[in-house]
């Protein structure tokens, strides 16, 4: 799967991929990630990105033209299945919309800076915008790594142990049990009997008991979605 992500800040991204599970899913072929700097589409001399809002008011607007060279760029080299824009006015990201994300090929992620970027950018080129959450951050780099985080733990062969993303919070559309490791005491905190037992059926009943109780007490709004 491939993502091409374009921003005015590329280095804020140089971390968030090059570790862990992320890294790895490059290093396996799993995934390609490309940083493009919006600056390097700038059509004036001083690179400038962001003009004046029509109509006046407080901050910068991310312009058209720069976003539209790249995007038309990226378009002529490869097909894609989705351009999304991060944004706060944009659907919620939740485990549904990862889960999707991660059966297709190729994502372009727009980030955006200032107030946001020229609305002509949207109606035109972007198929999907896609929330955080209800704040507002200073940028979508964050907001494009959290996505980009999300879908690609999901592409099969990416984690080592291919169940443990099945059963992780919201994949069943409950949160997950309680977990311990060693040692089995610590200054009087016991694990729960029932997980050094060794009866798996049992263990699971236990599972799926506290997965509900979890979800009851912490999301109750989880089982009344369907
Ligand atoms: N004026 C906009 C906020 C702009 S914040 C509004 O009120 O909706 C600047 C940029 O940060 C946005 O263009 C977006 O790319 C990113 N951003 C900020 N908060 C975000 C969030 N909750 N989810 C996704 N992207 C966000």
């Amino acid at each position: 799967m491939r993502f091409d992500i374009i921003t005015v800040l590329p280095s804020l991204l140089d971390s968030p991929f090059a570790h862990s599970i992320l890294q790895r899913a490059q290093k396996k072929g799993l995934s390609e990630i490309h940083v493009h700097n919006l600056r390097d589409y700038a059509t004036n001399k001083h690179k400038s990105v962001d003009d004046y809002p029509y109509g006046g008011g407080s901050g910068m607007v991310m312009q058209i033209e720069p976003f539209a060279a790249c995007i038309e760029k990226l378009k002529s080299e490869h097909e894609y299945d989705e351009i999304i824009y991060m944004t706060p006015d944009g659907i919620t990201l939740n485990q549904s919309i990862a889960n999707d994300l991660s059966t297709k090929g190729n994502i372009i992620i727009l980030c955006g800076h200032y107030k946001g970027i020229d609305q002509r950018i949207r109606d035109v080129f972007v198929t999907r915008e896609i929330s955080i959450g209800d704040y507002v951050l200073s940028g979508g780099e964050l907001p494009a790594a959290i996505l980009v985080d999300a879908i690609v733990r999901l592409i099969p062969g990416v984690l080592s142990d291919e169940t443990s993303a099945l059963s992780d919070s919201f994949q069943d559309g409950l949160l997950d049990a309680p977990i311990y490791t060693r040692p089995a005491e610590w200054r009087g905190h016991k694990v729960p009997d029932i997980l050094l037992s060794g009866n798996e059926a049992k263990i699971n009943a236990w599972r799926d008991e506290q997965q509900l109780q979890r979800t009851q007490e912490r999301r109750p709004d989880l089982l009344h979605d369907e």
